[in-house]
């Protein structure tokens, strides 16, 4: 499908933090493919810029937006910080910046990353944390607790939730809203989205429909390849987080003591941050490395379980891997995201408490890899493999006819 307008101009704003830009820009590579005449302008920080653009392109610029740290800043380890600050300096980075891509770029128009907490404003404030959302179709299994921190308790006007509130009330003025996501993962929720937003268009998962280069410079597949069929753990909490120390040592007893193979992309350092002797004594059974192809780990037949801490991109990517999950979620989406697969979805396991302990990792560990329970949750998740596959068969996949219908959107085609 291409789109064959004159030439155009669509700036993207993305949000550089997590993996957020990333998959946009994905996007906006397959939006640029269909249309050839069009020129997109990718606005971000530097960091999120130059993590992202190893090459020139032709037709797809990025811009650096100020990333709002004062002079001499340095990270300190807390994720929220940079965003913080990042988010004061909203929007005047980008007006100021988008002056000068206009300027230098020609026609206006703008496609702007929309992001937001669709539940929000029918949660009252303060409410008992266990009560039920059971006012929402398809939302009885979640939990107010399951809410991320700023929508009905915790600080609302903290520089995230504020943002998310305003996308939420933004959002039903958007022409369209393209989500990372397919339409049979939850027909309830999706129908929901469609009845109140203009255009609800899910052209997901994005893992499947655009092809990103395999890095594997620690050997992870070969090593895997030496693996027993679905006998491997692999445990990546996404690209910021790092567990509190007692979680890790919770989480390495767990993994010593249960004797499986596992293999752990870690941030920070292993020597430093995992019990004494660990490394020495898990060698023969445990891969410990700094960055992992995540994806192709998913799809290998030797991976039994997936330890994540529910970020949206791992838990899509472990759907087309068809590997059952252990959630030790921490901010944001993350908690949602472990419910509904739990109590919703039924091809993954929270942790008792929410966090890792000793007794709690065992336990999920061994549910997933060896018991009746853990072979279900498999076979659930093998099903949201074929249905997601579907999404984006070339010939009526429900994703690839919604994002032809994206196309005509960014090519003035469709007047609503
Ligand atoms: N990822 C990876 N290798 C790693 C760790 C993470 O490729 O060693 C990728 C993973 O495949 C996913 C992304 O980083 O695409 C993490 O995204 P997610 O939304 O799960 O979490 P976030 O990074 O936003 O917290």
């Amino acid at each position: 499908q291409t789109c064959d307008n004159a030439s155009k101009h669509i700036a993207v704003l993305a949000f550089p933090f997590g993996t957020h830009a990333a998959p946009l820009l994905n996007l906006v590579l397959q939006l640029s493919h269909a249309c050839p005449d069009t020129v997109f302008s990718f606005l971000s920080t530097e960091k999120s810029n130059s993590s992202m653009f190893p090459m020139k392109l032709d037709k797809v610029k990025p811009f650096n937006v100020w990333d709002g740290l004062p002079e001499g800043y340095s990270f300190r380890g807390n994720p929220h910080e940079p965003v913080g600050y990042f988010l004061k300096a909203v929007p005047g980075n980008f007006t100021e910046v988008l002056d000068r891509v206009v300027a230098e770029t020609g026609p206006r128009a703008l496609f702007v990353h929309a992001d937001t907490d669709f539940i929000r404003h029918h949660v009252g404030i303060d409410g008992p944390q266990d009560m039920p959302l059971d006012f929402l179709p398809d939302f009885s299994g979640i939990r107010v607790a399951d809410l991320p921190s700023g929508i009905t308790s915790g600080d609302f006007d903290a520089p995230v939730p504020a943002l998310l509130h305003k996308m939420g009330q933004a959002l039903p003025r958007a022409t369209a809203i393209a989500a990372n996501s397919y339409e049979d993962l939850d027909n309830t929720v999706v129908n929901m989205l469609k009845l109140r937003f203009n255009m609800y268009l899910n052209i997901g998962p994005f893992n499947l429909v655009s092809s990103s280069t395999v890095d594997d410079s620690h050997g992870c597949l070969d090593w895997l390849s030496k693996q027993e069929p679905a006998s491997v753990v692999y445990i990546s909490f996404g690209s910021v987080i790092t567990p509190p120390p007692h979680e890790l040592q919770a989480l390495s007893e767990a993994l010593e003591e249960i004797e499986c193979p596992f293999l752990w992309s870690f941030r920070g350092d292993p020597e430093k941050q995992l019990p004494q002797g660990f490394l020495e004594r898990t060698r023969p059974k445990g891969k410990i490395v700094p960055w992992a192809p995540q994806q192709k780990i998913l799809e290998h037949s030797s991976v039994g379980a997936f330890v994540s801490h529910g970020g949206w991109n791992s838990v899509l990517e472990s759907i087309v891997g068809g590997v059952p999950m252990v959630f030790r979620p921490f901010f944001g989406d993350q908690g949602l995201n472990t419910r509904t697969v739990e109590g919703v979805w039924g091809f993954g396991l929270g942790l008792e408490g929410g966090t890792l302990t000793k007794e709690g990792a065992m336990k999920a560990l061994k549910l997933t890899l060896c018991s009746e329970q853990g072979k279900k949750m498999r076979d659930r998740i093998g099903q949201q493999k074929e249905l997601a596959y579907n999404a984006v068969k070339p010939n009526g996949g429900s994703s690839v006819e919604n994002f032809k219908t994206l196309l005509k959107v960014v090519s003035n085609k469709l007047t609503l």
